[in-house]
């Protein structure tokens, strides 16, 4: 992280909605974007909007979006001053990030040190206790063999989660309901987290019953000034993925989110972070959260949080890059409505959400008071199967959470995309649902509520008699 730096050019290490999303605040800046595509995102929008563009060479993400050594060669080359990573890819990859800093080039995000800290899993734990904040019960070092862990269940209770320390996604973890389970479990899990994240490093916590995923996101500068932008509700998932966010969360009481935002903002620091970040929490109750990890990046999710502070998030991370102290202080950052994000993912809800890749025939977007659509898809474009199924964020804004429902509701009956199905049926659906409306929904609301909603689709013969007739009739019947 440079100091005092003026930041000219960045190259943006990533592509989809979210290196669209970052050059559209560069632009905004005056600023010049350098993108970098594959072949098979030659026709991506990324690529055209940048100022300018160069091609990655080879196949494959791991030769391409994952090439440190190529990446930080182009940026040298194409004038760069900075590189902004965005999520997934290489975000939290602390060698990319050092390889960055060895260049002479400014690392849009923490150092290396604070990443490496925060970004095994494990070894926040262990930083978290030290400074004693609440994390959930269980491990603090990985796991060396069946015996460990039978032993770590002694001591915590069934049923447990057994994880991968340098995780992400969603992906790698397993739950342990039962003894005879316990050692396929284990290999498995060993087994995912070297396949996925090329580190065997596995550890085990209490797995918490139908919790609260609530975060904060937090922004601190390079001398020590740390504040929380509120949290977002994230407890709206499937298969331990996102699906849908909202900020903030009715769960939490103004007191409840100023003492949960002050120690979220206290994990942080205790890392000596600098830039945006997200610290995650599981909530058993408002006032039993546990620290579950940070997300030392930019989330996929931040748009609710500029909706409800009017704060522009990755402006605010250049400006930390550039060593700027933060612009407030935490009681000068208001709350202000209401904030709702719905993952548009070319995924079919009526097949399990099995992954629907290929060419989008009709692509027509809402617009109106308070509707935002971050994405990277134009009529005519195919979406290629490499790599992740989200292809846009429809994001919402209203003075309440029920002006936000009504609005994400209008918004999503304006979007017309034919030619993949998408997941926009699945948030027709769940707005109609009386329990979310109510704000009455954990991490398993999605199992506990939804299995059938794939059988419902099917029977469905248009996407919006299924999202505004029949699951909300099916609901009276079946909820
Ligand atoms: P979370 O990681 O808490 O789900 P996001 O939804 O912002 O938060 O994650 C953004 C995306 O980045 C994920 O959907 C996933 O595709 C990707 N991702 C996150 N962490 C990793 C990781 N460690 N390795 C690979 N991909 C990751
Ligand atoms: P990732 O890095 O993949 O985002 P997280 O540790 O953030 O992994 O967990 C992702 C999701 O998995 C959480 O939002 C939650 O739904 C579920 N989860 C994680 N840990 C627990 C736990 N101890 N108890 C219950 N659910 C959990
Ligand atoms: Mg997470």
């Amino acid at each position: 992280m440079g100091c005092d730096v003026r930041i000219n050019r960045v190259l943006v290490a990533n592509r989809g909605e979210i290196a669209v999303r970052i050059v559209r605040t560069l632009r905004d800046l005056g600023r010049e974007s350098v993108a970098i595509y594959a072949d098979v995102d030659q026709e991506s929008l990324h690529r055209s909007m940048a100022d300018f563009s160069v091609r990655l060479s080879g196949q494959g993400v791991a030769q391409t979006y994952l090439n440190i050594e190529q990446i930080v060669a182009i940026a040298q080359s194409s004038g760069a001053d900075a590189v902004h990573p965005g999520y997934g890819f290489l975000a939290e990859s602390v060698a990319f990030c050092r390889a960055v800093e060895e260049a002479g080039l400014v690392f849009i995000g923490p150092s290396a040190v604070a990443m490496q800290c925060l970004g095994d899993k494990i070894a926040a734990r262990k930083l978290m206790i030290e400074h004693q904040v609440a994390v959930v019960p269980g491990g603090v070092k990985p796991l060396e063999n069946v015996a460990e862990l039978a032993a770590c269940i002694e001591d915590i209770g069934l049923p447990v989660i057994l994880k991968a320390s340098g995780g992400g996604g969603g992906r790698g973890m397993r739950v342990v309901r039962r003894l005879e389970d316990m050692a396929l479990s284990f290999e498995q899990c060993q087994r995912e987290a070297l396949q996925c994240f090329g580190n065997d490093a596995i550890f085990c916590e209490r797995y918490i019953e139908s919790p609260r995923h609530i975060e904060f996101q937090v922004l601190c500068d390079v001398y020590g000034n740390g504040v929380h932008l509120f949290e977002r509700d994230c407890s709206i998932q499937r298969r331990h993925q996102k699906l849908f966010e909202e900020a903030p969360s009715v769960y939490l009481s103004s007191q409840q989110r100023n003492t949960l935002g002050a120690e979220a903002v206290r994990a942080v620091l205790a890392a000596g972070y600098c830039g945006l970040g997200t610290v995650e929490f599981i909530c058993e109750s408002p006032d039993q959260a546990y620290f579950m990890e940070v997300n030392t990046r930019i989330q996929v999710e931040h748009p609710v949080t500029e909706c409800i502070t009017g704060i522009d998030l990755v402006a605010e991370q250049i400006r930390v890059a550039e060593g700027k102290a933060l612009a407030w202080k935490q009681d000068e950052i208001r709350l202000h409505g209401w904030s709702m994000e719905a993952r548009i993912n070319a995924e079919d809800p009526a097949q399990q959400f099995l992954p629907t890749p290929g060419r989008v025939q009709r692509w027509s977007v809402p617009l109106g008071p308070h509707v935002r659509l971050d994405s990277h898809v134009y009529e005519g474009y195919t979406i290629p199967d490499a790599y992740d199924s989200m292809i846009a964020k429809l994001i919402v804004w209203g003075n309440t959470r029920e002006e936000a429902i009504a609005r994400l509701k209008r918004a999503l009956a304006e979007l017309k995309v034919e030619g993949i199905p998408t997941t926009a049926l699945f948030h027709s659906a769940l707005l109609n649902c009386p329990k979310f409306v109510a704000g009455d929904f954990d991490t398993s609301y999605m199992q506990a509520e939804w299995e059938w909603a794939a059988t419902a689709a099917r029977l469905a013969p248009h996407a919006d008699e299924i999202a505004e007739i029949s699951l909300v009739g099916m609901l009276g019947e079946m909820g």
